[in-house]
């Protein structure tokens, strides 16, 4: 099997690779396994003067790996590069607050003596990552788990082997030996035999729902722990105490970052009736101001979807959306290979997708409230439940929000983003588990329970 690496701004094949065979993820394996007593050796202090180092190389070539994952998948340049440095920032804070976290947790147990929980690693985790942030993806589970004392056989999406192979190296560089991080250049077709193999303890996933259950399914039989961090269709709700000139701003970005392809942008824009149409009008001039074009120019607001089918999916999914009765404010139009131009779509049916599904692109689903509890029901009908926002200065509204909204987080007043010292995660189909802080870092570790009398 070969593994390509296209351009999606050019249609340009940048490199192919072969996958590896079943010999080659085999040593792999066994490379992971005896890497477990390795970063055990570090210890917790060699640990993180590792991970220290994997921030520098990061902050210092900062510019090349941006351009490498611009090429590879089409995020806007500026924005690929606040990707490697956001990845910087986790492997310190980690590095930096880690030891601590993981520090023994003493329990008062009575006649059973000196009790205390130990966090000790599992062992090789299984990561299988996606392509949209193609370095934080893999390093907001590599930082964590580095420290935790976890080795790491990724399985990058098959789009971006030039930014799997890129981490590796970063890692390996800063001191992690052979074993200790490792990236297998295989399709999705070899994961339930990594999955299954005895070597490997515990399962990422960030992907989609279908490919979530799927590993869900192989982990489950094998008696695996897994964490899976699944799509979104997330809640962007305004109301009348809104500042609305920060609260448009915000939307229109979040909704168009990463040219529209995070699970936790902004995907439904749920606002008060007394506000909606000034939001929506405002919001729409903002929108057409965007710039699409080749993402490596500094200019350039949203460059290419990922591919064509991608493109495709999102084009039919507006169409079938406004067949079932939904209205385009603003039509998005598909140009050359995946560019897709922004758009935004109201009135949308509960039967049609734009009510059903994640629109994976610069497509804005607007929608009216009569009220908070209205809003909130809208928000909470949907198999999703990942990042939600809303937009008020009213107390009594934010906190019904912070208890209400059936999600993994609610941000207030700005936008939802992952960030390495808050746990990130979903409830419903997107997914279970948390990555980041200490429930991310604790995520693939055995709270070994110690009483000594
Ligand atoms: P995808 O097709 O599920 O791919 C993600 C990863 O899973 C890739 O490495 C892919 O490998 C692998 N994969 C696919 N099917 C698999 C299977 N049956 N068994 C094992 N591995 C499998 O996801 P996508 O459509 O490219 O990515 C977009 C989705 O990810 C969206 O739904 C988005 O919301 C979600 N996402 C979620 C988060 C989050 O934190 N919750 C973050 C980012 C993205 P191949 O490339 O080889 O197929």
């Amino acid at each position: 099997m070969t593994i390509r690496s296209i351009n999606p701004a050019t249609g340009e094949e940048l490199e192919t690779f072969e996958a590896h065979d079943e010999a080659e993820i085999d040593s792999a394996l066994a490379r992971a396994e005896r890497a477990i007593r390795r970063l055990g050796e570090y210890g917790l202090d060699g640990r993180a003067e590792r991970l220290i180092r994997a921030a520098d190389i990061l902050e210092s070539e900062a510019e090349a790996f941006g351009r490498m994952m611009t090429a590879e998948m089409g995020k806007p340049l500026a924005q690929a590069k606040a990707e490697a440095e956001k990845c910087a920032w986790a492997c310190r804070h980690y590095a930096e607050t880690g030891a601590d976290m993981l520090a023994d947790e003493p329990i008062e147990a009575g006649d059973k003596g000196r009790a205390f929980v130990r966090r000790l690693p599992l062992g090789p985790i299984f990561a299988i990552m996606p392509w949209n942030f193609p370095f934080w993806q893999v390093f907001r589970f590599a930082a964590p788990n580095l420290m935790a004392g976890n080795p790491g056989v990724l399985k990058h999406a098959s789009n971006v082997p030039r930014c799997a192979l890129a981490i590796e190296q970063v890692l390996h560089r800063a001191g992690f030996e052979a074993g200790c991080f490792q990236s297998l250049l295989i399709g999705s077709d070899l994961a339930g035999d990594v999955i299954a193999d005895d070597r490997i303890r515990g399962v990422t996933l960030t992907g989609s729902e279908k490919a979530g259950a799927a590993v869900a399914r192989q982990a489950g039989a094998a008696i695996k722990p897994t964490v899976l961090e699944l799509g979104g269709s997330d809640a962007f709700i305004v109301m009348p105490s809104a500042d609305l000139d920060e609260a448009v701003e915000t939307g229109v970005a979040a909704r168009i970052q990463n040219n529209g392809q995070s699970c936790i942008a902004a995907k439904r824009f749920i606002v008060h009736e007394d506000v909606y149409t000034e939001f929506r009008d405002r919001f729409v001039a903002a929108l057409e101001a965007k710039i699409v074009g080749d993402p490596m120019h500094a200019d350039t607001d949203i460059g290419p979807l990922v591919d064509e089918t991608a493109a495709e999916t999102l084009m039919g999914q507006v169409d079938d959306t406004v067949k079932a009765g939904g209205k385009a404010v603003l039509a998005p139009e598909k140009g050359r290979l995946s560019f897709v131009t922004p758009g935004v779509l109201e009135q949308i049916p509960p039967a049609s997708p734009g009510y059903r599904e994640e629109l994976f692109g610069p497509v804005a689903l607007m929608f009216k409230a009569a009220d908070l509890d209205a809003a909130i029901r809208l928000a909470n009908d949907h198999a999703y439940g990942l990042g939600s926002s809303l937009w008020s200065s009213d107390e009594a509204e934010i906190e019904a929000a912070a208890s209400r909204l059936e999600a993994g987080s609610t941000y207030v007043n700005q936008m939802v983003a992952s960030d390495p010292r808050l746990p990130f995660g979903g409830v419903k189909k997107s997914g279970y588990g948390r990555e980041l802080a200490r429930e991310g870092l604790f995520a693939f570790t055995n709270a070994k329970t110690i009483a000594i009398r």
